[in-house]
């Protein structure tokens, strides 16, 4: 076994052995996991992922772990749905929702991440798992940590909506609730991951559990019969996945299971905290941190730790940005539910009604096929779109009164 080489600076490309380690010591650049690809391209060839279960540990050769996967065996593999009533509204040809709403225990992409890092905090011997949270990290985190049987402890920001720490608390972790924003909640964790000998997943072991997103790329190629789309319209909070699904693009190509890759990469982001595509629209490689103020908490990241990187690979891959205010966003859920029957929580709202600006704008050809990534489930926000849907219609129980209410509706 063993497809990893080490983990590798981001900035200075100095290597390290593999620990739970996240800073280079020289130049505090992020670190990253790097493998052995000619070792890979041996064994992970199109027959052998065939063979396998439907779940993101297909491509386990592709993922930091060096025994067997050991969360996350029901994770993954959700659906690419070829969404031609909702491209007919937005005028495109060819367009499908990468729909992680489903197929997820905890109903987000984050169990892809989460399913990565808690099994390499098994391999590293923690007990207790730990993360900084806007929502679904602290599902996952919750849920996979209970059935893995670690400790737990989710940090979130007091604001969160009340149905989402609910959902949380059903696993029966330990909730930290901190009078503060994210990135408050990501600093205080830090000062406790450096004291205690927990696996933050998004801090020490960050460089593992960020892999895990790789998997919706590898998926989207595989689902696409084994080519890579045109364009592809990424959500970013922290920058993350955005920078993963790349990632997975090259890695596919590095061993030839594609043989082109001439994909645009395209940054969702909400206005009330957009510091990502506002760098990218104003063409420049300085993030500036900002004072979240959004409806879509889950991407209510201000100072986002992948945010140089996520810019870096939309500007090389010749893609774009666009950010869009809550009455969009709540639009762009109510556009993708009544064309495709999908209920995505807020970020989706993001995600939809940016692709719709990127079209309209003539980023995205209409021609193209395009995948946009719908990340977590409509019901786990359900507070956003209250009392701005479609009202009931309310009867006695009489078969008059209903048929004075279908004459206001034909
Ligand atoms: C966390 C999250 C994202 C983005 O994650 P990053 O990798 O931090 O950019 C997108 N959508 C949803 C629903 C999330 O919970
Ligand atoms: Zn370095």
């Amino acid at each position: 076994m063993g497809f990893v080489r080490g983990l590798k600076c981001r900035e200075c490309g100095r290597e390290y052995p593999v620990d739970p380690i996240y800073v280079c010591e020289f130049c505090f650049g992020p670190l990253e996991v790097a493998y052995d690809y000619k070792k890979i391209k041996r064994v992970l060839t199109k027959k052998n992922i065939l063979k396998r279960d439907k779940n993101l540990w297909r491509y386990k050769e592709l993922l930091p772990i060096d025994g067997e996967p050991q969360v996350g065996l029901n994770s993954g593999y959700t659906p690419l749905v070829k969404a031609d009533n909702l491209a007919k509204v937005l005028g495109v040809k060819e367009l499908y929702i990468k729909d992680d709403t489903v197929a997820h225990p905890t109903l987000s992409f984050k169990d892809r991440v989460v399913a990565v890092a808690l099994t390499k905090a098994k391999e590293f011997g923690f007990d207790t798992v730990a993360c900084a949270s806007t929502g679904n990290l602290a599902h996952s985190v919750s849920a996979h940590g209970a059935k893995a049987g670690f400790k737990r402890f989710v940090f979130i920001p007091a604001s969160l909506e009340p149905s989402k720490i609910v959902a949380s608390l059903i696993y029966a972790p330990n909730v930290i609730a901190v009078d503060g924003n994210y990135d408050e909640v990501n600093r205080l964790c830090s000062e406790i991951a450096n004291k205690y000998k927990w696996a933050f997943v998004n801090i020490n072991i960050r460089p593992f559990y960020a892999e895990g997103s790789k998997t919706q790329g590898f998926e989207i190629i595989e689902q696409l019969g084994w080519q890579a789309p045109d364009n592809v319209v990424v959500p970013c909070a922290s920058g993350s996945l955005l920078t993963k699904v790349w990632k997975a693009f090259k890695e596919f190509k590095e061993i030839g299971i594609i043989k082109e890759l001439d994909t645009k990469m395209f940054a969702a982001q909400a206005t009330g905290c957009s510091p990502i595509s506002a760098a990218i629209k104003q063409g420049t490689d300085v993030i500036r941190p900002v004072k979240p103020n959004t409806i879509a908490k889950s991407l209510a990241i201000g100072n986002p730790a992948d945010g140089f990187y996520a810019s870096q690979v939309v500007k090389e891959s010749g893609g774009y940005a666009e950010d869009v205010s809550d009455d969009e966003i709540v639009e762009g859920i109510k556009l993708l539910a009544s064309t495709e029957g999908i209920f995505a929580e807020t970020a989706g709202g993001v995600t939809i009604a940016a692709a719709k600006k990127l079209i309209q704008q003539g980023y995205i050809g209409k021609n193209d096929t395009t995948v946009v990534c719908i990340t977590g489930n409509g019901l786990k926000t359900q507070e956003a779109i209250v009392g701005k849907t479609a009202q009931v219609h309310s009867i006695k129980p009489k078969l008059e009164a209903f048929e004075e209410v279908l004459k206001n509706i034909r």
